[in-house]
Parts: structure tokens; C-alpha cells; sequence
């Protein structure tokens, strides 16, 4: 998919200008299924990708608990899937990134890697993006050793010892996804309970390569070229050790990516967008839809179902105003 320059008009900065009547900025589950349902209104809705197509859950390799798939499906798989159902019924996706949003009036204004788009109506899913530790080896060791995705880097650990950060039910998912290639995988985790599901839970305290470090920070990750071990501090006793490891996955948790919407659109702590029960914001005619505006569910059916429910309202927001001019 290219982007098609076809469509644009020279503005009098000579940047290229296109009006459409719905962007959808972000094209994982939530900014899909709003494609797919704007497109379906004969919105012809655009889609901008971000960096990463399929967003977040296009890096998860087997997703097992989305509906219609007794036997799981790959996450980029259903990605593809997603955006051939809503380019079936007119959506276009761009593999462009926005970079600046002006919301003060409609048409909103939206500036990206490759032109500028007029918007009358705005549909947010720009997701989430991991955390991270901030601590001394970790920007210096990334790529090195030190990683944020199983999926797209667990290869390079065939045979290899590697440890996991976290408690939740990223850690406990992807490192179980580790297992297939490394020869251990241990878990050090800041209390001495597990915040992931039970099912999680279960299968990783059956595998035999997996073992856990309680009650542990990681203090610092070693090693020059590559990552050699972590430092660690036992958060109760404050005794620190040191552990060998050849790998260091980090999987503590999101922030969403609404920096562009900085003093634009309301948010709450954390920097997620608000938003109602209509997945309205605080402006109209810009809708939210996905991991940007919630940091509770975060699956892929509850962030499609926001998409969808985002472009009907963006829909009837539509209606409305065509009614108002007639
Ligand atoms: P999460 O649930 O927020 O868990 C983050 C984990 O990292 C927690 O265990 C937390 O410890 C730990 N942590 C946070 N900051 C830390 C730090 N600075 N140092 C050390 N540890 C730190 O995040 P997640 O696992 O990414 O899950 C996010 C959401 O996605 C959840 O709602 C989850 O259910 C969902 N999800 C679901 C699936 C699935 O259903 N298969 C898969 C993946 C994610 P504490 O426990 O002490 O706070």
C-alpha cells in the first residue's frame, strides 16, 4: 500500500492537502474494526498505520482468546485479516505516521510523514506503547540482548539462558512463548505473587524451564557488546546479587501514545484519552477507540469492540452535520 499522491491538492505552503471524512490514526485491532464499520457507511475512511501495522497485537504470536478461533490465530495473521475485511468495503490504509494534530476547528488539521490531511471526523487508536525499566544498561543493551517483544526476537535466544521482567500476563505469555527456544527462562518479578490469570499462571509454573526470582528488582543489565547478566536487589532484605543471562525481556506495562494530544484533548493520569460510554472525547467529532483510552481491559475483542463503536457514533456525528447544512 503506497501512499497515493493522487488525491492531494498543492495548499499555499505547497504542502500536499487531502479532505477526507474520517481518518483513523493507528491500524491495530481497534483502528481496523473502525475502518471496517466506517466503510461499511460509506465513509471511504483512512487509515493511517503508525509504525507498527496490526499495532501491538500484530507482535503477539498466537492470540487464543479472540472469538472464532478455537485454535488461536497468529497476530499478524488477524491483522491481515482485519485490514483485507475493511479494504474490502473502501477503507484505504497508508502506511504513514501522523506527526502533529491541530483540533481547534473542524476540518481537523492532521500533518503527517507524507502530507496533511483535512479530517471532519477523527477516530484516535493509537495504542500503547512498553515501559520501561530506566535503568543503567537498558537503552545501551537494546538489540543487544535486551528486548521488548518475544515474538519478533525470541529466536536469537535458541539454547540461551534469558530472564523475564514482570508479573502480569505479558510477562507470563511471552515468556512461555520463550520457552520454545531458550534453554531457561526465569521470571523476576517485584512481589511474591503473580498479577497475571490463573490459566497464565498454571502453565507457567507446570513448564519445566521456568523459574522464578521473587520479591526482585532488576538494578542494572550487564554486559558491553551484549547483555552478560542483571543486577539484582531483593526488595525485602535489600541483599543484591548478580545472575548470568544471555537475554532480558521487559514486560511492565504500557503508556498510551497520546503525546500529540497534549493540551488538545482531555486525558487523565497516565496520559490516557477520556472518553464516554460513545467513545466521544472532550472535542467533538474526535472519537477514541482501543489501548489509548483504556488501560483496564486491553484485549483485542474489547479494543475492537471500541472501534466499531467509535465509527458508528463518528457516523451518526456525521449525519448530524450533513443535517445541519441541508
Ligand atoms: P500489567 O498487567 O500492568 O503488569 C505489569 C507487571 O509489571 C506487573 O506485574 C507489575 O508489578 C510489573 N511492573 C510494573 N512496573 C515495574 C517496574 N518498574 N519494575 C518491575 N516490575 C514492574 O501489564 P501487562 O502484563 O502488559 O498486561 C496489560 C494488560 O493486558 C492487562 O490488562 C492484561 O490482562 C492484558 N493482557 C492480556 C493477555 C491475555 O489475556 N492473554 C496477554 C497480555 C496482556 P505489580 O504486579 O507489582 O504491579
Amino acid at each position: 500500500m503506497s501512499f497515493s499522491l493522487s488525491g492531494f491538492s498543492k495548499t499555499s505552503n505547497s504542502s500536499e492537502t487531502k479532505h477526507v471524512k474520517m481518518l483513523i490514526l493507528g491500524s491495530g485491532p481497534a483502528g481496523l474494526s473502525a475502518a471496517l464499520y466506517a466503510a461499511r457507511a460509506e465513509l471511504a475512511p483512512v487509515v493511517l498505520t503508525g509504525m507498527e501495522l496490526g499495532g501491538q497485537a500484530a507482535l503477539t504470536h498466537t492470540i487464543e482468546n479472540y472469538p472464532g478461533f478455537p485454535e488461536g490465530v497468529g497476530g499478524s495473521q488477524l491483522g491481515e485479516l482485519f485490514q483485507k475485511q475493511a479494504e474490502r468495503f473502501g477503507a484505504t490504509v497508508e502506511f504513514d505516521t501522523a506527526q502533529a494534530v491541530d483540533l481547534s476547528q473542524r476540518p481537523f488539521k492532521v500533518t503527517t510523514d507524507s502530507g496533511v490531511y483535512l479530517a471532519d471526523s477523527l477516530i484516535v487508536a493509537t495504542g500503547a506503547r512498553p515501559n520501561h525499566l530506566e535503568i543503567p544498561g537498558e537503552y545501551e543493551l537494546t538489540g543487544k540482548g535486551v528486548s521488548y517483544c518475544a515474538t519478533c526476537d525470541g529466536w536469537f535466544f535458541k539454547d540461551k539462558k534469558v530472564v523475564v521482567v514482570g508479573g502480569g500476563d505479558s510477562a507470563l505469555e511471552e515468556g512461555l512463548f520463550l520457552t520454545r527456544f531458550a534453554s531457561s527462562v526465569t521470571i523476576i518479578h517485584r512481589r511474591d505473587s503473580l498479577r497475571a490469570g490463573k490459566v497464565l499462571q498454571n502453565r507457567a509454573f507446570q513448564n519445566p524451564k521456568v523459574n522464578f526470582i521473587w520479591n526482585s528488582v532488576v538494578t542494572e543489565i550487564v554486559g558491553t557488546e551484549k547483555v552478560t547478566g542483571v543486577a539484582l536487589k531483593n526488595v525485602q532484605t535489600g541483599e543484591t546479587s548478580m545472575l548470568e543471562t544471555d537475554g532480558v525481556f521487559i514486560f511492565i506495562g504500557h503508556t498510551p501514545n497520546t503525546q500529540m494530544f497534549e493540551g488538545q484533548l482531555e486525558m487523565r493520569d497516565g496520559g490516557y484519552i477520556v472518553s464516554n460510554l460513545y467513545m466521544e472525547t472532550s472535542v467533538p467529532g474526535v472519537f477514541v477507540a482501543g489501548e489509548v483510552t483504556d488501560n483496564h481491559f486491553r484485549q483485542v475483542v474489547t479494543s475492537a469492540g471500541m472501534g466499531a463503536a467509535a465509527a458508528i457514533q463518528a457516523t451518526h456525528f456525521l449525519e448530524k452535520q450533513e443535517a445541519v447544512k441541508a
